[in-house]
């Protein structure tokens, strides 16, 4: 069982890691020839996020950037995002999706979301895990899905989704 004050070290990382990523975003821009784009809004925050993807020949992502202005934690779950998704295929790209919601929304432990991902998404939610300590604040659950739901958006409408089953 963790202690208090673990679980207060735990929270201050992942604050740092959020305010790390919303300073310093990654993947910041527009892909040139992108397979598709998508372009997503939080109205109640004012957050705007663009997304664009580049497809290889197995449709995978081969490579996303986002372009935005938010709050740090739309930010910093975009730039998150970039890196954790790069290489998977639509299907595994929804699967981190819902992970993420669920990792905002419940109380359920990273380890536990990260152990029923399995082997191979498991460890690149497992990246994602400071993103939980958004569930704290219920009005920024929308701000960190954001980017997802447009990375979503941006997929469907190449018909890449269509693979699921
Ligand atoms: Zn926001």
């Amino acid at each position: 069982m963790r202690t208090m004050e673990k679980d207060q070290d735990i929270l201050s990382l992942y604050q740092e890691i959020i305010l790390d990523h919303g300073k310093s975003p990654r993947n910041a821009g527009i892909i040139e020839g992108h397979d598709c784009r998508s372009e997503g809004k939080n109205p109640l925050c004012g957050d705007r996020v663009t997304v664009t993807v580049a497809l290889d020949d197995e449709v995978r992502i081969a490579d996303l950037k986002f372009d935005g202005k938010g709050c740090a934690i739309s930010i910093a779950s975009a730039s998150m995002m970039t890196e954790a998704v790069k290489g998977l295929t639509a299907r595994e790209a929804r699967m981190m999706t819902e992970a993420v919601n669920t990792l905002c929304r419940e109380a359920t432990s990273p380890d536990q979301i990260v152990k029923e991902l399995g082997d191979e998404l498991g460890p690149r939610i497992e990246q994602l895990s400071a993103l939980s300590g958004v569930s704290q604040f219920p009005a920024r659950v929308k701000c960190a899905n954001l980017p997802w739901h447009t990375l979503m958006s941006c997929l469907d409408g190449t018909g890449v989704v269509s693979t699921e089953g």
